[in-house]
């Protein structure tokens, strides 16, 4: 019998998982407890981040950011707006960053350019008037359920297994390896056990609490964080604060909506994380310094969704790391057990590959990653028949 791999998480990273594996040769089985990108992949600001947020702290996720920008384009362009990104410095503490903003982008490889603030106002009219120093990147915004979905579909056409409304209750093991999972049909009502050589936990903020059904402490911070839109395009680029990163620091044009993000607190419960109104209110006053116009606009939805960052840090979220970890739990007594975890949806497709690579080498198939050069279906293929 060949191997078989479950994967446990139907968001963007397990859905990029699933293909990533299926192109390499591996047998693989997703299970989602409930709709596909209904965790946080589905709840995200939609930025497609090209790294210049992270470029002053941190070089190389700023880097990767940027090269992944350059390889959903390729792969993903339905899913993809190149709209560009538009720094605002609106004090002179902000602008005096401009320089090493600009300089730091440079290493990582994000082409950022200094406009006035009159050509920034040709570009986006609604922006603030008084804004001290501006620079342009190349962000741009990614449909939070689309990318998923042609990653579900590429994976789905090729013979990949998806199954949604399946929560994995329990991860089981012998003798110290990985055997399978139990899961629950929540449209059948039936319980069944899936064999697997390995298990993938893609639980996004969930995956401590997937990991500790098989007895594994997984140091992860689940961090919620509010967004709010209004109706209306109230600007076609990305517009942020040009400061290291904050809250309510980033406005992104979504369809025919604007959305201002986000706040952030920790929790050990993603499921409990509620939008608190104080943060409702504080986001559509911090908008307007950005787009004065921004309260004004008729309301349109708060939500809100927890980032699952690694690792765990007594100064808080904002002080741990947005790079991702895949962790073998090998030496907590699980072979065969891996985590993936931290990162952000614009590097999706790179958190797949590093899980790829652990898996493909602990089943020994050389098969290398080609996801960086195979365009994906369309999001429709996925409700289509097989082929
Ligand atoms: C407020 C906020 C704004 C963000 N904005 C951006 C942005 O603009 N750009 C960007 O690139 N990134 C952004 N991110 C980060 C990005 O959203 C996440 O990094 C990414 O969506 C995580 O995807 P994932 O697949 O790892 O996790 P998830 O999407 O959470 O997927 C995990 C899945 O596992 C499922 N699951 C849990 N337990 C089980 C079980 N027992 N059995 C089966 N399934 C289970 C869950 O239902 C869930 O669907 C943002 C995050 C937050 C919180």
């Amino acid at each position: 019998m060949s191997s078989h791999v479950v994967i446990v998480g139907g968001g963007g990273t397990g859905a990029a998982l699933l293909h990533d594996l299926t192109l390499r040769g591996i047998s693989a089985t997703l299970f989602e407890r409930g709709e596909f990108t209904s965790g946080t992949t589905g709840r995200h600001h939609g930025q497609l981040h090209s790294g210049a947020r992270y470029a002053v702290g941190d070089v190389e996720i700023a880097r990767e950011c940027m090269d992944e920008v350059k390889v959903l384009q390729r792969i993903a362009p339905e899913s993809i707006e190149m709209n560009y990104g538009l720094f605002l410095a609106l004090n002179d503490d902000d602008a005096e960053y401009g320089p090493r903003f600009i300089e730091s982008c440079g290493e990582a490889g994000i082409s950022a350019r200094r406009v006035e603030t009159t050509q920034a106002l040709r570009m986006e009219p609604g922006i603030n008037p008084n804004a001290r120093y501006a620079v342009v990147v190349p962000d741009g915004t990614l449909d939070a359920y689309r990318l998923p979905m042609q990653f579900l579909a590429t994976a789905r056409q090729a013979g990949a297994i998806a199954r949604s409304f399946c929560e994995v209750t329990g991860i089981q093991s012998h003798a110290g390896n990985v055997t399978g999972v139990e899961i629950y049909d929540h449209r059948a009502g039936d319980t069944e056990v899936i064999s697997a050589d390995i298990v993938v936990n893609a639980g996004g903020p969930w995956a401590g609490k997937v990991a500790a059904l098989a007895g594994v402490d997984l140091p992860i911070t689940p961090a919620p964080g509010t967004m709010v839109a209004v109706k209306g395009r109230l600007c076609n680029m990305v517009v942020s604060h040009l400061h290291p990163p904050g809250d309510g620091d980033i406005i992104v044009p979504q369809r025919g909506t604007s959305a201002i993000g986000s706040t952030q607190w920790e929790t050990d419960d993603p499921d409990g994380a509620r939008t608190p109104e104080d943060d409702v209110r504080w986001l559509l006053n911090r908008a307007d310094d950005l787009l004065p116009e921004f309260s004004k606009a008729p309301f349109h939805a708060a939500w809100t969704a927890a980032r699952p960052l690694a690792g765990r840090s007594d100064a808080g979220g904002r002080s741990l790391s947005r790079d991702f970890e895949v962790i073998s739990h090998e030496s907590s007594g699980v072979a065969g057990l891996f985590s993936i975890t931290g990162g952000k949806a614009t590097v999706l497709r790179a958190m797949a590959e590093a899980a790829a690579d652990e898996v493909a080498a602990m089943l020994g198939v050389d098969a290398p990653c080609v996801t960086a050069e195979h365009p994906l279906l369309s999001h429709r293929d996925y409700f289509r028949r097989p082929a």
